[in-house]
């Protein structure tokens, strides 16, 4: 009776395994279960040309680790007071010494990382010396791994359906298994069944505000410079058939970052870069026009120490950047030579090389005195003008006593002055539906819900810090499992 309740009157499509979320997560499933022999399908939300979420604009890298044990140390590290269950932890080890074979398997060229500062992020950890970083191809980024995931998906003939996000799961309200998705197609419902199993690979809740609020430390919007499609709506599908969520309050960030009605996704600013040194006088403030941070703080993945524990930086809301004449005309304040980000990469935004045309927008402000910036910006005038002396008689003496800056020490010299309000921005969430070692989505309970798989950053099981190119590490580690798990079901009918 219930089964009958749970069902569409009529599927519109009938495969053994779905794959909602075209990125890495969902290339590394849909590639597994395909070669197993699972017919599969994919469902993505984005249009044809948009799809590859975070991955698509990523910088490109993965992690392969070269000692299952020393990854299996390092990450016990890296979760600090949030630890994952071992078993967990023990598979995503195994399984990340294999990622360059597999990149190798589908066609792809595994080449190292060459800028080794960057390599490993918490060197002073144990069992650090196991990472190593490696992108697809000659160059770093360009969406050159992506575009080796998106060949061989395309390759096997594997269908997407585009434009086609998923909204619900249809569950047997007996059994609890996971039967099939309730897809809309424009506009309209479009029943998907699933014989064998669903695989959730949508990504995060970086554009969910919502989300943002309930589940981020301290920040009250935060905006991305990833994809726009990732809503959190994996986590929504997840919760209502059962699922425990786990990691929800990880993200990677947050960042300064400039944000603007008419695009998407956040613009970061050359200036705030660490280790570009940029000419002029370059302060960021709070609502009350005082400093709060190093702007030029190197974080890693959002988080700094502060007494002695990773917490992410400090973003009091709104955020406004103040610089001189100098820097405004030094040159364009928008790194214009990227190699990720979904600005740069898709929407393809071209910035002015003197900075004209978004003064005229709107999006940058202008005064010719710092008292009437901050009327314009509607900060206290006395202070921010107390807090740019303060910073030019630091910068006299060449020492910044509050916060410790040591890059871009300039005063600021002459006017007009210019303004741009900053958001907290980031890369991307962690946080999701909670998996088991077979990548099974689970209960609270911990029971995994039948026939419920995910894989990628949606639940992903980095709880505190943050390797960087353990993403898409964990993407191709989770998609395979997925893969392999999914394709194994019997089916139901
Ligand atoms: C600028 C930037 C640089 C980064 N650099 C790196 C890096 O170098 N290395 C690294 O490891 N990580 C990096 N990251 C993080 C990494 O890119 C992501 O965590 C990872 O790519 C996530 O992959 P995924 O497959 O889980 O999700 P995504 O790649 O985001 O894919 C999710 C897909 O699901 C789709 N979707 C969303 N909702 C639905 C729905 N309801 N139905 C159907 N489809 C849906 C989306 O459109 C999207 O195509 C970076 C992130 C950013 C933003």
């Amino acid at each position: 009776m219930e089964l009958k309740r749970s069902l569409p009157d009529k599927w519109d499509r009938e495969v053994d395994v779905v794959v909602v979320g075209f990125g890495a997560a969902g290339a590394a499933t849909a590639i597994t279960a395909h070669d197993a022999g699972a017919r599969v399908l994919m469902l993505e939300k984005a249009p044809k040309g948009q799809e590859g979420g975070n991955t698509r604009v990523a910088g490109q890298g993965y992690l392969n680790v070269s000692s299952a044990d020393e990854a299996i140390t390092y990450f016990n590290a890296l979760c600090g007071p949030y630890p994952v269950p071992q078993e967990v932890v023990r598979v995503w080890a195994h399984e990340s010494t294999k990622n360059n074979e597999w990149v190798r398997s589908i066609g792809g060229d595994p080449q190292e990382h060459q800028h080794p500062p960057v390599g490993v992020e918490f060197p002073e950890l144990p069992g650090s010396e196991c990472v190593h970083k490696f992108h697809n191809g000659p160059i770093v980024g360009f969406s050159e791994t992506w575009k080796l995931f998106e060949r061989a998906v395309t390759e096997r003939g594997i269908e997407v359906l585009y434009e086609t996000p998923a909204r619900e799961l249809i569950q047997n309200g007996a059994t609890r298994e996971i039967l099939g998705v309730r897809a809309e197609r424009e506009g309209k419902p479009h029943y998907v069944k699933a014989s064998r199993a669903v695989v959730l690979t949508c990504g995060g809740f970086e554009n969910n505000q919502e989300m943002i609020r309930n589940y981020l430390p301290g920040i009250p919007y935060c905006y991305t410079s990833g994809t726009p499609y990732n809503e959190g709506d994996g986590i929504t599908m997840a919760m209502a058939v059962g699922a425990d969520l786990w990691h929800m309050n990880n993200f990677a960030g947050p960042s300064m970052a400039l944000k603007v009605p008419e695009y998407r996704t956040s613009f970061s600013m050359i200036s705030l870069h660490f280790s570009r040194e940029s000419p002029g006088g370059m302060v960021v403030v709070g609502p009350d026009a005082r400093r709060f941070a190093d702007e030029k703080h190197h974080t890693s993945h959002g988080k700094i120490k502060v007494s002695g524990r990773w917490t992410p930086l400090f973003t009091p809301c709104p955020m406004f950047m103040i610089i001189d004449q100098t820097l405004f005309s030094s040159g364009p304040l928008y790194n214009k030579e990227p190699r990720s980000g979904w600005n740069p990469m898709v929407d393809g935004y071209d910035w002015s090389d003197d900075n004209r045309a978004e003064l005229a927008k709107g999006w940058i402000k202008t005064a010719g005195t710092i008292t009437e910036l901050a009327g314009i910006i509607g900060v206290d005038a006395p202070t921010l003008e107390g807090t740019i002396n303060r910073w030019n008689e630091d910068c006299l003496v060449e020492e910044d006593r509050q916060f410790g800056r040591t890059l871009m020490l300039s005063p600021f010299t002459d006017p007009p002055y210019y303004a741009l309000e900053l958001s907290p921005s980031m890369l991307n969430t962690q946080g999701g539906p909670r998996r088991n070692e077979k990548s099974q989505v689970v209960r609270p309970d911990g029971t995994p819900i039948p026939r419920l798989y995910s894989a990628g950053e949606l639940g992903s099981i980095y709880s505190y810090l943050y390797q960087g190119t353990g993403n898409i590490g964990e993407c191709l580690v989770f998609g395979r499992i997925s893969g392999r798990n999914a394709a194994a079901e019997q089916a139901w009918d």
